[in-house]
């Protein structure tokens, strides 16, 4: 039976630790792919590269995940367009993050995450220019389907302004627990 990375390795690459995270949470709520669009052998790889010596693969690598009717190819997209490196495991923390995203909670809770600043600090070190851009501070899964609805010119908001907005509590707010 294989184990969710409880136990993280320290100094581990933020990177490789959102990734853990991630294959984590998936591991825990009995979810596969572990990483939506990443077979789980690479992950086990990946992370093994990058010094975690949990056992994430059970069996043979799943298969990857077929296309759904959600947001995660539109978001997946949008991450890969703006990674500063786009190597192996830049691609799979693109995915990660896609993966986790879809979930229910906030981001940096559904990506394993110690707290929102982790996440922050994830995303400057790899989305430079996303980061950038989001000069509020806004919520990161919120600021992320914004970036979507910009991009197909959908407007979501109530407001054109964040600061004329009803919903500014519920995209700029705290993030605890
Ligand atoms: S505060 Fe309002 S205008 Fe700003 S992103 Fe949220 S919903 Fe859109």
């Amino acid at each position: 039976m294989p184990q969710p990375a409880s136990k993280l390795p320290l100094g581990a690459d933020l990177r490789a630790l959102a990734i853990a995270g991630v294959a984590g949470q998936s591991l825990s709520a009995g979810r596969r792919p572990l990483i939506r669009g990443v077979a789980d052998d690479r992950v086990q790889a990946l992370l093994a590269a990058a010094g975690f010596d949990g056992t994430f693969v059970a069996e043979a690598s799943a298969p990857a995940a077929t296309p759904g009717d959600d947001e995660f190819a539109d978001l997946l997209a949008l991450l890969r367009e703006e990674l500063a490196l786009p190597d192996e495991s830049g691609n799979c923390l693109c995915h990660a993050i896609a993966t986790a995203a879809m979930g229910e909670n906030h981001l940096w809770q559904d990506m394993g995450l110690p707290d929102r600043g982790a996440l922050s600090e994830l995303v400057r070190a790899n989305f430079p220019g996303l980061a950038a851009r989001n000069i509020g501070d806004m919520k990161w899964k919120k600021f992320f389907y914004r970036q979507l609805c910009e991009r197909a010119g959908v407007p979501i908001c109530k407001a054109p302004h964040c600061a004329e907005c009803c919903d500014r509590a519920l995209c700029f707010g705290p993030e605890e627990g």
